[in-house]
């Protein structure tokens, strides 16, 4: 068994409200969201279920804010505070990763990993970028400009209100996610948590409070999709909206957005290929397979779920990772050893246990797993089918969970029938070390990223643009691009000191006479 430490349960039991303008503050609905352990069935504890009022007063707090003491903070001590909000998420690891753990389930070494890796790293990174947000001179040289030159000039500007609209599956993190590189541009935010996994943002609600980041910066509004997500994607005091999510709730948002044309970016979902050549390092592809898949219970938008093996090398995989399937040890996430956790909630578990079923209809061999575990929480073994067609439903839908269907080819045509054969996924991995099919793979498909002989590979990488392409998604994360769509440029043009004489004198045949006279008119 397990024990909640005196913090977390002091933290659960407290009364959950909404941050709005540096205050918490109920909900006007008066109504509130039981959150339950995935793992236990267990109740948490309950929020406040934020309605499009809520909302509304959460963008007027932050368009107040954005042009009051927030904008005359300089980007240094922007950045500093980014430090300082790092520093106590560092000050208070062990809290919210177990506070991570009953929320989603994870095991604990991963929600303490990915708050090392993801959270803290990227949001000192963003913190980073905040004092080094520049625009350029551009030397236009307009005619008539004395010496030829004008200041002429680009500045990076806040884009605005942000929304942000996060998913269950790695909750703190995305909250960490969208408020780094919002905050170090200098804009305001509202955070919708996933209604599953909604305690997270609060407790960072907290340190925000304590960080130095003026009321109103951050408001977090709890609450359903349907009601306070769709009101702050429709909301005309919103300026942007950086979503996370399923590829059906991004195209509500798009559609949301057009009344005030939102800049959008959607980071969504997709079934990510996984290639083994014939020549691969096994000793690397198969758990790098195996991980791809089950990271998360396949609850990962980068997880690798449908794994294409060359038909040479098909026994020894399937083999190796049946192995590491059956070697995961399934519980809670705070009972040390165990690395394997539910899925998020019964509505998942039901579906990814349908598409097993679909999966024995559809005439795949179940290799492994194919049953829920335990007698509480959502817990669905690792489940591998092998003899699995291309055409086949588990290998071609989303299913987001431990569900991993391998398909053979037999050439390198074959395989990039088989990954081309959806529409273009967030990522692509491969391994193999022949250099031509590995350039054959990457000119022939597209996707958001690629992973060559690795697999946590591109996601990890604070440095480099994440996202996807097609139907995965629009825009970037992480990196520079990932920081710069948060804000506008503006292009800045100021006279110092123009001669019309000599604009007049550039004015060459067949122009002169025509341009010449509107000029003059035009410059009076
Ligand atoms: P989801 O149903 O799209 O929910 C994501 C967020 O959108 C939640 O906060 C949800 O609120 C909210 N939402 C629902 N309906 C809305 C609406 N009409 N307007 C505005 N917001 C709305 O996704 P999910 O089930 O939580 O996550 C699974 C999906 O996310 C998968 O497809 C996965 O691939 C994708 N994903 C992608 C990434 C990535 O980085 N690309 C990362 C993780 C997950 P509720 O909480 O009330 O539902
Ligand atoms: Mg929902």
């Amino acid at each position: 068994q397990f024990t909640i430490s005196d913090e977390v349960k002091e933290f659960l039991n407290s009364n959950h409200q909404l941050l709005i303008n540096g205050e918490w503050m109920p909900s006007s609905s008066n109504e509130k969201i039981e959150v339950f352990d995935p793992a236990n069935e267990q109740l948490l504890t309950e929020v406040d279920s934020g309605n499009a009022a809520d909302i509304d007063a959460a963008v007027g707090a932050a368009r107040k804010a954005l042009t009051g003491e927030w904008s005359k903070i300089t980007s240094h001590d922007r950045a500093r505070m980014l430090d300082r909000l790092a520093d106590d998420i560092e000050a208070n690891f062990s809290v919210l990763s177990e506070i991570e753990v009953l929320d989603n389930g994870m095991p604990l070494e991963l929600a303490q990993y990915s708050i090392a890796s993801h959270g803290t790293t990227l949001l000192r990174y963003f913190a980073s970028w905040a004092n080094k947000l520049h625009g350029q001179t551009i030397p236009v040289s307009p005619a008539g400009a004395i010496n030829g030159e004008s200041l002429t000039y680009t500045r990076k500007e806040p884009i605005g209100v942000v929304g942000a609209i996060i998913p269950w599956n790695s909750p703190l993190i995305f909250s960490i996610l969208k408020l780094g590189p919002a905050l170090a541009a200098g804009c305001t935010i509202v955070l919708k948590p996933a209604e599953l996994t909604p305690i997270s943002a609060l407790f960072l609600g907290k340190l925000i409070q304590k960080s130095g980041i003026p009321p109103g910066v951050v408001n977090i509004v709890t609450g359903y999709g349907e009601t306070a997500g769709q009101a702050l994607s429709e909301h005309p005091g919103v300026d942007k909206i950086t979503f996370t999510g399923s590829t059906e709730v991004g195209k509500k948002i798009v559609e949301a957005s057009i009344g005030n044309l939102k800049k959008v970016t959607l980071e969504l979902g997709g079934k990510n290929p996984v290639v083994i050549f014939p020549d691969a390092d096994l000793e690397k592809a198969i758990p790098g397979a195996a991980r791809a898949c089950f990271f998360l219970q396949g609850q990962n938008c980068m997880a690798g779920t449908r794994l294409f093996v060359h038909e040479d090398i098909y026994q020894v995989v399937i083999a190796g990772i049946k192995e590491m399937a059956e070697a995961f040890t399934i519980g809670h996430g705070l009972i040390p050893g165990n690395d394997f956790g539910p899925l998020i909630s019964k509505t998942q578990k039901e579906r990814v246990m349908s598409y097993i079923g679909i999966g024995l209809e559809e005439g795949a061999e179940l290799l492994t797993g194919g049953n829920s575990y335990g007698d509480q929480g959502h817990f669905v073994q690792p489940t591998i089918f092998s003899n699995v067609d291309g055409g086949m439903r588990i290998a071609k839908e989303e299913i987001f969970g431990p569900v991993l269907p391998v398909v053979t080819y037999e050439n390198i045509n074959e395989a990039l029938d088989l990954i081309n054969s959806k529409d273009r996924p967030l990522g692509l991995y491969y391994f193999g070390s022949n250099k031509d099919e590995q350039a054959n793979i990457l000119n022939n498909t597209s996707s958001g990223g690629v992973t060559i002989n690795n697999v946590v590979g591109h996601i990890q990488q604070k440095d480099l643009p994440f996202g996807g392409v097609g139907p995965s998604g629009i825009g970037r994360y992480h990196s520079y691009d990932g920081f710069k769509n948060f804000s506008n440029q503006r292009a800045v043009f100021k006279d110092i000191g123009f001669r019309f004489d000599k604009l007049f004198e550039t004015i060459r045949p067949p122009y002169k006479g025509s341009i010449e006279k509107v000029l003059k008119s035009l410059l009076k």
